[in-house]
This record gives C-alpha cells, sequence and structure tokens, in this order.
C-alpha cells in the first residue's frame, strides 16, 4: 500500500515539476519579449532626509506591464532574468530609461538603481555604467547603485575593483538589506561604501526591542565608520521620528511615497518643489 502510495506521489510530483517547468520556459520567453520591447518600465520611489523629509532622489525600481497578467513583480522576474543571463540587458535598459527620465528633473536629484550580484561577474560593468552615463548626459555623481552583500561573496578583487573605478568617477555605492546577509562586517571592512541601507524587516519590527537595538547599533556603526544610513519600509511618522532621533540620515518608504511610474515622479517634484524653479528662458 505504502509502495503504491509513493508512486502515486511521485506521479503527482513528476507532473507537478512538469507543470512548473512549462510555466517558467513561458514566462522566460515572455521576459526575452518583454525586455525587447520595453514592457518592464522603471518605478521611482522617493528617497528623503531625515528629519526634514526632503526629496533627495527616487530609488529605480523595475515593473512589467504584462499585456495579458497586469503588472508583476521584480520578486517573480529579477531572479529569473538572473538565472536566464538577461538581467544585464534589463538593467542597462532600465539605468538608460532611468537617465532620459530624469533630465526633466532638477539638477539636484540623485537616482539609485540596483545592481544584481550576476552583473559583478562582468569585469566591464564599472565601464558600461558609466558609457550609459556619458551617453545620457547624466552626471556621475548624481547616480548611485544599490548592491547586496551577495553580489561580493564570489570575488571580492572584482568587486573592490569594479566599485573603485565606479566611485572615482563620483557613482556612489549603497549596501542594500543591509543585516539579512551574513558577512556584513567583513565586507564593511574591506570595501568603502557611501551608505547603508538598513533592511525593511528590522524597521517593519520596530516595535520589537531586539530589533529596535539592532537599528541602533546599524546607525551606530555607520556613524563611527563614516558610512550614511538609510532605513527602508517606513510607513508611519512614529517610525521615521524615532530613527531620525537615532541618527539614520535618510528614509525610505510608503509613508513618503510608493513607487511610482515617470510621470507620477515628476507631479512629486512639482508638488514638493519649494518654489517653482524658474525657467531656462527667464533665467536667460
Ligand atoms: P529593494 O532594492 O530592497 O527595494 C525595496 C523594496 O521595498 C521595493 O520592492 C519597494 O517597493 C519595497 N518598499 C519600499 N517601501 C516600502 C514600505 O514602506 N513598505 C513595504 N512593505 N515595502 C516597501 P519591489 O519594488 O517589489 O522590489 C523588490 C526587490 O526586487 C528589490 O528590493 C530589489 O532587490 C529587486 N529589484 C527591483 N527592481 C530591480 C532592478 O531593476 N534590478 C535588480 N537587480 N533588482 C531589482
Ligand atoms: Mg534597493
Ligand atoms: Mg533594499
Ligand atoms: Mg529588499
Amino acid at each position: 500500500r505504502g509502495k503504491r502510495e509513493g508512486r502515486g506521489t511521485f506521479r503527482f510530483f513528476e507532473q507537478k515539476m512538469d507543470e512548473e517547468l512549462k510555466e517558467r520556459v513561458t514566462l522566460e520567453i515572455a521576459l526575452r519579449h518583454a525586455i525587447q520591447s520595453g514592457e518592464i518600465r522603471p518605478h521611482y520611489q522617493p528617497l528623503v532626509a531625515l528629519p526634514s523629509h526632503k526629496l533627495l532622489g527616487f530609488e529605480v525600481l523595475a515593473r512589467w506591464y504584462h499585456p495579458q497578467r497586469g503588472i508583476i513583480s521584480p520578486d517573480i522576474f529579477i531572479p529569473l532574468a538572473e538565472d536566464s543571463g538577461m538581467i544585464t540587458e534589463l538593467c542597462y535598459g532600465l539605468l538608460r530609461q532611468a537617465c532620459a527620465d530624469a533630465r526633466s528633473w532638477p539638477g539636484d536629484l540623485g537616482l539609485s538603481i540596483n545592481i544584481s550580484p550576476y552583473q559583478f561577474k562582468d569585469r566591464l560593468l564599472a565601464a558600461r555604467i558609466l558609457s550609459i552615463l556619458r551617453e545620457t548626459g547624466f552626471d556621475a555623481r548624481r547616480l548611485e547603485i544599490e548592491i547586496t552583500e551577495s553580489a561580493l561573496t564570489n570575488d571580492i578583487e572584482v568587486a573592490r575593483a569594479t566599485l573603485g573605478v565606479l566611485q572615482s568617477a563620483g557613482v556612489s555605492i549603497a549596501l542594500d538589506d543591509f543585516g539579512t546577509g551574513y558577512s556584513s562586517l567583513y565586507h564593511l571592512r574591506e570595501l568603502k561604501f557611501d551608505k547603508i541601507k538598513i533592511d525593511r524587516s528590522f524597521v517593519q519590527s520596530l516595535e520589537n526591542q531586539e530589533s529596535a537595538k539592532i537599528i541602533s547599533a546599524i546607525i551606530g556603526l555607520g556613524q563611527s565608520l563614516g558610512i550614511l544610513t538609510t532605513a527602508e519600509g517606513i510607513e508611519s511618522t512614529t517610525n521615521s521620528e524615532w530613527l531620525a532621533a537615532r541618527g539614520c540620515t535618510y528614509g525610505q518608504g510608503f509613508l513618503f511615497g510608493p513607487p511610482v511610474p515617470a510621470s507620477g515622479a515628476a507631479k512629486l517634484i512639482e508638488n514638493t518643489a519649494p518654489t517653482k524653479q524658474p525657467s531656462r528662458r527667464a533665467a536667460a
């Protein structure tokens, strides 16, 4: 009896894997098409100063506008793009589009873009990013790249060289999702980061004593190393005030705004501008 059940279970899994594989292949083909036809577009989430809430720039977050399925989350298609080797093309397309969108923003607003660990295998990563900046005329000092620690586990020397080239061109480097990796302190010693982004899982469990202490410690660590800190996932003024009081310099989260398309970012900029920017013609 057990045997028969076992076989049935096996057949069930076999069938399920088959379906999963089909779904994956279908999605992979659709993704290839999506990247080429521009269905994947940058959304922009505000990055603000604490405690002023002044708008400093935006993080670029990819969204797939699938014609039948609607908007697909990056948690689904980024891993797929990584596994199938399409992440590089996807990233450069987004960066190009973001630099173009940002051209109409005030010149002091920055862009922050996520770079996948897979892209660090490419020794020309830094050169390619800088070449897109030249091509689009976007000032390197306005760009920040966000990397997670998994980008650094393969070859720290290659990572050091890549980050070095970008930083000497004026690009800032942020260590994303800080606290979720497992060798954080090693990387802080070995590489020079401009910013640490405290993972939103800590911020969103701030009522937990341990989370609160860990956040305070990360901010303190940043202060003693001369690295600025951003808290991700801020959804309430209580959290934002708590973080600011502990010296956290930047904030990001639904409290300041969710990721929105370029048109939404433009509106937000317009609404937060303290005074109307004098137009070029008026200034000339
Ligand atoms: P991430 O880089 O840590 O981005 C922050 C994520 O937190 C975003 O999810 C954002 O929508 C979400 N978030 C921001 N504020 C809040 C908040 O107050 N509450 C909650 N619950 N969530 C908040 P999203 O856009 O779904 O992106 C998920 C992840 O996918 C990103 O995490 C990043 O690792 C990856 N990703 C997104 N776009 C790209 C891309 O263009 N390239 C690469 N390599 N990865 C990307
Ligand atoms: Mg990020
Ligand atoms: Mg993050
Ligand atoms: Mg994250």
